[in-house]
This record gives structure tokens, C-alpha cells and sequence, in this order.
């Protein structure tokens, strides 16, 4: 078993899970992930979470639908094959985990039972450290957030999407959120200074629509629903 990050720099213990995790599989489907039992000897792995990041993985990375384009493109490419690049895996899959406040330890244990290549060297500093930036700035300079404008940008999944990268992604509001909620424990990373300047900007209604969104966001695919653009809350 290779040590992950269950030994940090200096020797310190980071928190480890007791047991192997599933995700959240068995929450929502009401069945185990795994048949039979893990050898005794094997733990959980790390569970740093320097954002204290403590949601479930939604049924949606399990492949329900959700509504959100990016998102169930990959996740049905990931069930069919196993497999994925490292931007679907970046940009996509950890993005909108991180924006959600997903355990960055279940994130990590989700990437454990969809991927072919899930290995401890691929994984954990993959996911646990660079995608949902667990440890901080320990192991990767800022988080790795980004809206709907970068997806846009980036991919063509957007042209599918019932939703618009530039009217109403419920991903661009989650990743005002995000930085809202956040903002005392980066307001020190030079790295974050100029999103947190426009960020400033956001008005006090804009800020207060995006936490709606966010909790609309976190209810429907918390129930394995699909989010629709003519339910999402809007400025009051
Ligand atoms: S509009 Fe938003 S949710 Fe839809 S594909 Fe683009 S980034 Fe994803």
C-alpha cells in the first residue's frame, strides 16, 4: 500500500478514513457498491479537506441525468469506458465536485470506482490534491474553479446544454458561490486576488441569487433529479 498523503510534509499524520469509502452509492441507491468484504488491513486513504468540503457525491456522477450537459456527457463516456482525459477529469468532474463542496475524499473515491487507471499514483494527487484542492495550497497554488464561461471555451458540450454558458449555468453562479463562501480562507493566495476584485464587485443581490442557486443546485441532484432552466431562482 503506497503511504498517498497519509504522511504529510514533516512527517504529520494527515486524518484517514477507517474503511474504504463508496462514495455515497449506497445512500441514494439503497444497494452496496461492493460485494464481499475489504481485507482487513485496508484503510479509507487521507481525508484532508483544507475547504471542509463535506457533501455527497450526487447521483448524477453515478450516472443519473442531470441536466447539465458537460456533466452527463462525461459521466456517461467515464461508465461506458472507464475512462477519461485529464481536462473531463479536471474541468468537468472535480470542478463542479469542488464548487458543490463535495468531500474531496469521496470525490477521490468515486474516481476509485469509475476509472480503469485508478491507481494510488494517478488518483490521489490527481484528484485529491490538484482537482478538489484538499491540502490546500500544500500541493497545487489555487483550486482548480472555473464557471461556465471556461467549459464554453474549452469544450463543445455547451452547444447540447439546455442551459446557456452566458445567460443561466447554474455553474457560473455555483462558482460565485464558491468563492463567496471561501473567501476568508483565500483572501491570502495571491493566485485568487484577481477573482476575489471582481468578486467585490458582485452585488449583494447577485451574491444572494447565487446561494439560492447553489442550494436548487445542491436539492435536485442531492434527489438524483434533473435541473431545468425554468426552475432555477432568479435576482429578486
Ligand atoms: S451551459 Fe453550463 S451546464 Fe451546460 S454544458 Fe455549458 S457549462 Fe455545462
Amino acid at each position: 500500500m503506497s503511504l498517498g498523503f497519509r504522511v504529510l510534509p514533516g512527517g504529520a499524520a494527515g486524518p484517514i478514513v477507517k474503511e474504504p469509502g463508496d462514495a455515497s452509492f449506497a445512500g441514494w441507491s439503497g444497494r452496496a457498491w461492493r460485494s464481499g468484504r475489504s481485507p482487513a488491513r485496508l484503510d479509507g486513504g487521507a481525508c484532508p479537506s483544507a475547504l471542509d468540503a463535506d457533501a455527497s457525491v450526487p447521483p448524477a456522477y453515478w450516472g443519473a441525468p442531470s441536466g447539465l450537459a458537460c456533466l452527463d456527457t462525461v459521466t456517461s463516456e467515464v461508465w461506458e469506458t472507464g475512462y477519461g482525459h485529464h481536462i473531463t477529469r479536471l474541468m468537468v468532474l472535480s470542478n463542479l465536485a469542488t464548487l458543490l463542496g463535495v468531500s474531496p475524499r469521496e470525490v477521490t473515491d468515486w474516481f476509485w470506482a469509475a476509472y480503469t487507471d485508478a491507481y494510488d499514483w494517478v488518483v490521489e494527487p490527481n484528484v485529491l490534491g490538484m482537482g478538489t484542492f484538499a491540502l490546500g495550497d500544500l500541493f497545487t497554488t489555487k483550486p482548480y474553479v472555473s464557471g461556465a464561461a471556461y467549459i464554453a471555451k474549452m469544450s463543445d458540450y455547451c452547444g447540447d446544454c439546455a442551459f446557456s454558458p452566458k445567460r443561466d449555468c447554474p455553474i457560473t453562479a455555483l462558482y460565485w458561490d464558491f468563492l463567496d463562501r471561501n473567501e476568508p480562507r483565500l483572501r491570502d493566495n495571491p493566485r485568487v486576488a484577481m477573482p476575489l476584485r471582481s468578486l467585490e464587485r458582485r452585488s449583494n443581490k447577485r451574491r444572494d441569487e447565487d446561494r439560492r442557486v447553489r442550494s436548487w443546485v445542491m436539492e435536485t441532484l442531492g434527489a438524483g433529479e434533473v435541473l431545468h432552466p425554468r426552475d432555477r431562482p432568479s435576482e429578486v
